[in-house]
């Protein structure tokens, strides 16, 4: 869905809203806003949902309304932010996912804040991911955060705010977006499609309890895509299988699914291992991601240890690589050919 006409909150953003409606209430927005919190907890839909309340011409700034309030979706102001022409907002990403924030963009930034406001009294820019921004973009930016314009608001959103300059920290409030409890999640997911028991684990696992990964994985049919690749995995491992063919078919998945699920896998591995020796209660088994996947035992039990922490090696080093434009085939290949030459080393 586009994000920009969202009209609703996630559960998990009722406080995080509540907080960011006392601001407009108070008369107390700040000028720069930072947002930090894990990738999938729909930090941008958030944010949008507020900028389009702040412009939202049938409620007034201090007016002591209802904190549950939003944006009306129908004033003219509504209608030009969804259809993304709002002249008082701005919203700057990089040009592609993965890419950097430009000099170039943050300098349209430094000319927006100094035009006259068109519609609304305030005026908001959304910069998506803070950490984006190259060095030469993040240092055009401190100017306007030191020196902020009158009636407006930058909202930063940040999955890795470590990753930002302390400059930029330290000149903006900062909000962390809350994590949702577990049974919250899990009741959630299930309104939003009918998934066995089986299923919502293996999600939410896989997703590290992070909403909208939970919900990728699950519209994925991660379930079923394991099973089928575990079954190639383990065929590569008994050399019933090619690994140029099973390269060829796992590519067919979206979002590097194969190589996330393979470090699932190996990692379980790992752990079995360290079952054998020491006796595990069920609490330590929370820890894995395919709990007790009797393919995986098996697996793991035919392979030393000491394999299997090169193999983790090897998954490591690819995963680092997902960003960079390195052919995406040779890359799985070679990690198919590594593990069925481990597996089946005497
Ligand atoms: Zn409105």
């Amino acid at each position: 869905m586009n994000e920009l006409v969202r009209t609703q909150l996630y559960p998990w953003q009722l406080s995080d809203w509540e907080q960011l409606r006392q601001y407009q209430n108070n008369n107390t927005i700040p000028h720069a806003l930072l947002i930090t919190g894990k990738e999938g907890l729909a930090k941008f839909s958030l944010a949008a949902l507020w900028a389009k309340t702040l412009l939202c011409e049938t409620i007034l700034p201090g007016s002591l309304s209802d904190t549950h309030t939003m944006a009306c979706g129908h004033c003219p102001s509504c209608e030009l932010f969804q259809a993304g022409t709002h002249p008082d907002y701005l919203c700057v990403e990089p040009s592609e996912s993965g890419k950097a924030i430009k000099v170039d963009q943050i300098r349209d930034v430094v000319k927006f804040v100094s035009l006259t406001r068109t519609r609304s009294n305030i005026r908001v820019i959304i910069i998506n991911p803070a950490e984006a921004m190259n060095v030469n973009a993040a240092n055009s930016l401190l100017k306007t955060l030191e020196e902020p314009p009158e009636n407006t608001v930058l909202i930063l959103l940040s999955s890795n705010n470590h990753s930002l300059p302390a400059t930029i920290h330290s000149r903006c409030q900062h909000m962390s977006i809350s994590s949702i409890k577990l049974s919250e999640l899990r009741s959630w997911l299930a309104e939003n499609g009918e998934h066995s028991f089986d299923e919502l684990d293996l999600a939410l696992s896989i997703a590290e309890n992070v909403p909208l990964k939970a919900q990728f994985y699950l519209d994925s049919s991660i379930y079923a895509v394991n099973k089928d690749l575990l079954t190639d995995w383990q065929l590569l491992a008994l050399g019933q299988a090619k690994p140029s063919t099973i390269t060829e078919k796992w590519l067919k998945q979206p979002d590097n699914l194969p190589i996330k699920l393979v470090y699932t896998w190996v990692v379980d591995m790992i752990r079995y291992h360290s079952t054998v020796i020491n006796e595990i209660d069920d609490i330590e088994r929370e820890i894995f991601y395919h709990k007790n996947n009797q393919q995986l035992i098996n697996l793991a039990g035919s392979i030393p240890l000491k394999r299997l922490f090169g193999m983790y090696d090897k998954v490591i080093d690819i995963l680092k690589l997902q960003h960079t434009s390195l052919n995406k085939q040779l890359q799985l290949e070679s990690l198919l050919i590594q593990w069925s030459l481990i597996a089946q080393s005497k």
